[in-house]
């Protein structure tokens, strides 16, 4: 008897479009990984590999730096899609 699988394999968004480097000036790119609160996702919930999880973390933390991404989202500031109010 094989159980099927309860979620779908997982695949890594930054291998998928082969990114070796991740700007942290590309928010596009820190999105995937990027809750709606602006805190980092988990591996387990994004999927991502090691290596881009660690890439896209010192990408996040450089971009809170150059204030590109806020550091905390206040309750009252939650908005439905954040990234439209930092353009
Ligand atoms: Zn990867």
């Amino acid at each position: 008897m094989t159980r099927e699988r309860k979620y779908k394999k997982r695949h890594c968004k930054y291998c998928e479009s082969k990114v070796d480097f991740i700007d942290y000036k590309d928010i596009n790119a820190l999105k995937f990984s990027l809750s709606e609160r602006f805190k980092i996702m988990p591996r387990r919930l994004t999927g991502n590999c090691k290596k881009h999880q660690e890439l896209v973390a010192t990408a996040i933390k450089r971009a809170r730096q150059a204030a590109l991404i806020p550091y905390i989202v206040d309750r009252k500031n939650v908005v439905e899609s954040p990234f439209d109010s930092i353009k």
